[in-house]
């Protein structure tokens, strides 16, 4: 497997779907189509019997979407990807693809909480046991290991930003024969490629950085030829949550900046994450990059953190006082976002509501966007004057 591409080498896959046909395009055309006709008999049966591979149903293959599965097989230097509707598509499909009733995946403690809902759901109905290890401590990942189908791993964790030494991890879920997958939504195939770390199979929620521009939900599946079949045997086809063109042609447009937009997210962050550091109504911050240094295979760090007020804070007036900063989840787009701890507390009606994925009550996620450093802690003064 390649190291990972730079991602400014992508427009040579572009160029080679191009069979004569984009008019030198400088932007691919969509494939905005459910179906592809057959020229005859002959070219339908060759198709069938799967002696020419060729687009016949946009839920099998569409060129759009593959372009885009190209271009992050290539980025995250992966054999192949499979792109999917959603991050929760994704990873459903890719854990489906790999467990058995009776199996036993190892996770790390905080993953995203629908993956958590989803383990603790439709998995455990499956009769599939999650044992939950916390991913620094690599004895009691040691230990979890022996006997498990799966070990999943999130890093850095989306919430308390707890990083973890990947592909020191990877290696020991291969010596126990076990299959190793990552959601790498936070740090993007710019920052980490868990692949070249040893990972079997790396997913996104590609409406995170991948997309950018908060106008696309979608999922990414990557890894060797061998471990993507996997999931384009079964759970892809017949769970059936199929990236659509439209949506793989912004995924197109949005990896095009990746790596200049993943640069300003991590500067305007930790310039930000340093000041707030600083401040005296401010308890920590959870910033992997506020450590002596990151973690082995992690190259630079987001736009997502969070940190701890001191008691005494009005939260509720400092969130209500921010004007760039805007209430809202998710993250990795151009926008600035805060989410308060106290909130998701409160979620009611979900499955394991009570659980709190490390969440603390004073707690403020923030997403530093590309607003520009200096008008957003700006904002953040202001907030606080009133808080
Ligand atoms: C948003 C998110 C997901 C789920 O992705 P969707 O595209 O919303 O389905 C998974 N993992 C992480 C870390 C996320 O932030």
């Amino acid at each position: 497997m390649s190291n990972g591409a730079d991602p400014f080498e992508l427009a040579s896959i572009i160029t080679a779907h191009d069979e004569g046909n984009f008019a030198e395009a400088v932007v691919p055309p969509i494939f905005q189509t459910s179906l592809f006709t057959f020229s005859d008999y002959d070219d339908m049966i060759a198709s069938y019997r799967g002696e020419k591979v060729r687009p016949i149903y946009t839920r099998g293959l569409n060129p759009t979407v593959r372009m885009f599965e190209e271009m992050l097989a290539k980025l995250e230097g992966a054999e192949d990807a499979l792109g999917f509707a959603s991050g929760m598509a994704a990873i459903s499909s890719a854990v489906l693809a790999f467990v058995e009733p009776g199996d036993r995946i190892v996770a790390v403690k905080h993953v995203y909480p629908d993956a958590f809902r989803l383990f603790g759901t439709i998995l455990k109905r499956m009769k599939v046991e999650v044992t939950y290890v916390d991913g620094r401590d690599e004895e009691a990942v040691a230990k979890a290991l022996p006997g498990a189908r799966l070990f999943y791993m999130e890093s850095p964790t989306s919430w308390v930003m707890e990083a973890h030494d990947v592909g020191a991890l990877a290696a020991l879920a291969r010596k126990h024969g076990v299959v190793s997958m990552i959601d790498n939504s936070w740090a993007s195939p710019v920052f980490q490629k868990p692949i070249t770390l040893g990972v079997d199979l790396v997913i996104h929620s590609a409406s995170k950085y991948l997309g950018g521009h908060s106008d696309v939900v979608a999922g990414v599946v990557a890894g060797s030829k061998e471990m993507v079949a996997r999931v384009k045997a079964e759970s892809y086809p017949y769970l059936g949550g199929k990236l659509s063109p439209f949506d793989a042609w912004l995924l197109i447009r949005g990896m095009r900046t990746l790596p200049i937009r993943m640069k300003a997210h991590e500067a305007a962050g930790m310039t930000i994450a340093k000041r707030l550091q600083e401040l005296d109504v401010v308890e920590t911050v959870c910033h992997p990059g506020l450590a002596n240094r990151l973690p082995a295979g992690l190259m630079g760090t987001s736009g997502l953190f969070s940190f701890i007020f001191r008691e005494g804070v009005d939260i509720r007036a400092f969130a209500d006082h921010l004007k760039l900063f805007k209430l809202g989840v998710s993250w990795g787009g151009h926008e600035s976002l805060i989410v308060p701890g106290e909130v998701v507390l409160q979620q009611k009606a979900q499955p394991n509501s009570a659980h709190t994925f490390g969440i603390h009550a004073r707690s403020v996620r923030l997403h530093v966007g590309l607003e520009g450093t200096e008008a957003l802690w700006r904002d953040i003064e202001e907030a606080l004057a009133v808080a």
